[in-house]
């Protein structure tokens, strides 16, 4: 196929719009392939790391994702049953003058607006809604990815973006559904002004309990309060109703500080979210076909980065298919070699933070006090790895040549 057919791109969420905008800047046409009604985020908000305005920046949407978030001056983790402070992380000036950028909180529609209405304006993104694709078909020379209610589209590829569920996964790799962690997740947004006494309202705090945590951080410039509850329970994988989730956060929280609890009270619980993830694994493409974000490599939220690695993913696969000029096959297995170790670490560390929220008894002292000796420049050096941002393609491949020019022999 010409150089100009469009790439197909299953998912409409922020790693697939991060996807198209990257290739159209390098001159690829997409699709966009959606399958809600209409390309949208839910209604919460998430916490991005300094690394994703190294992608942002370079699409030219950074400047618009500062305006519509908000930096807080810490990161604060709490001890959930006496309100004692366990670990704090500084986000303020120090820490922008190491990692170059902020940490930010952000409504998930304000930042979804940002890249949707990049990706309106230009003509090298078509953008697809209620297009559910339910299976694909590698022709050798294109790919052909079939939609619920018949239709069919062609592409020179397919990039598979379409989250935790990923359809184009369950077809391209053969394994079993994501691994339950056993714990859901309630989430709730309130106006400022409805926030319980005692809560900390300017910085982003996690109260960490004994097989539960709770999050909350401000949204939309100090309007609105934004409201996670997490919780071990055995009824993870059934759907109840709305007063049997009331009972069981009632349950859960009631040993919790008078703080957490009252936040817990506040809960929305006409809906929740199972959480999983997966164990990494080393091929995420074959042929024309890859996958990107939750579909790659879905992470615990405990590092909050599964949004920033899906970001990142999308850049990294629109330099490598530039760099090929259409040898999709070669792009893929380039992009999923720069991509794993990074991801599959997100992973894995994401999962031993999420024991650090979650202990009790000895361990939660052992815990608290650990944390009391680590510092503002120990924390920076933990994330380093992470904060600093995924390299360039230009700046990889120099890494490589230097260090195949180190190798002895
Ligand atoms: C409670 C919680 C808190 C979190 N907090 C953070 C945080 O603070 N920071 C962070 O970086 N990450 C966070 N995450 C993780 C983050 O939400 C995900 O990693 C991120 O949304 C993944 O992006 P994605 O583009 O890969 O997939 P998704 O956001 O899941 O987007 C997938 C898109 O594909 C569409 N789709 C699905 N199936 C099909 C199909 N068959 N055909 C067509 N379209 C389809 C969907 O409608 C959706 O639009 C959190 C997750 C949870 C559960």
């Amino acid at each position: 196929m010409a150089r100009h057919d469009p790439i197909l791109i299953v998912g409409g969420g922020l790693g697939g719009l991060t996807a198209a905008l990257a290739l159209a800047q390098r001159g690829w046409r997409t699709r966009v392939l959606e399958g809600a009604p209409e390309f949208g985020a839910i209604g919460y908000g998430i916490q991005f790391g300094p690394n994703v305005f190294h992608v942002f920046d370079r699409l030219g949407v950074g400047e618009a994702v500062r305006a519509a978030s908000d930096s807080p001056p810490a990161l604060l983790m709490l001890d959930a049953l006496n309100g004692q402070e366990v670990a704090r992380i500084p986000t303020g000036p120090s820490f922008r003058a190491r990692f170059t950028h902020p940490y930010i909180i952000i409504h998930r529609i304000d930042v979804h607006n940002v890249l949707l209405e990049a990706a309106r304006g230009t003509d090298a993104i078509e953008l697809v809604p209620e297009a559910m694709v339910t299976a694909f078909a590698d022709e050798g020379d294109c790919v052909v990815a079939n939609t619920a209610d018949g239709r069919s589209f062609a592409g020179a590829a397919l990039i598979g973006a379409d989250g935790l569920g990923s359809r184009i996964r369950a077809q391209l790799v053969n394994e079993a559904a994501p691994r339950l962690a056993g714990y859901v997740a309630h989430r709730t947004i309130v106006p400022m002004a409805e926030v319980p006494d005692g809560a900390r309202r300017d910085v982003v705090v996690l109260w960490g309990g004994p097989g539960y945590h709770v999050v909350h951080y401000p949204l939309r410039h100090g309007a609105m309060f934004n409201i996670v509850a997490v919780f071990r329970t055995v009824t993870f994988a059934d759907k109840l109703d709305a007063a049997a989730y009331r009972a069981e956060l009632e349950k859960t929280y009631r040993a919790a500080h008078p703080t957490m609890q009252a936040l817990s009270a506040m809960m929305d619980v006409e809906r929740r979210w199972a959480i999983a993830d997966r164990d990494p694994i080393r091929h995420w493409s074959r042929g024309r076909v890859a996958l990107l974000g939750d579909a790659a490599h879905p992470t615990l939220q405990s590092l909050a980065q599964g949004a920033c690695m899906a970001i990142e993913d999308g850049l990294c696969l629109a330099e490598e298919i530039a760099a090929v000029e259409g040898d999709f096959g070669a792009a893929f297995r380039q992009y999923q070699a720069a991509r794993l170790i990074r991801t599959a670490r997100v992973t894995l560390e994401s999962r031993a933070i999420w024991e650090f929220f979650h202990v009790e008894g000895i361990a939660r002292e052992v815990r608290n006090r650990t944390a009391a000796e680590w510092d503002e420049a120990h924390m920076q050096r933990c994330l380093a790895w992470l904060y600093d941002g995924f390299p360039f393609r230009a700046a990889r491949c120099a890494g490589a040549s230097r260090s195949d020019a180190s190798t002895p022999g």
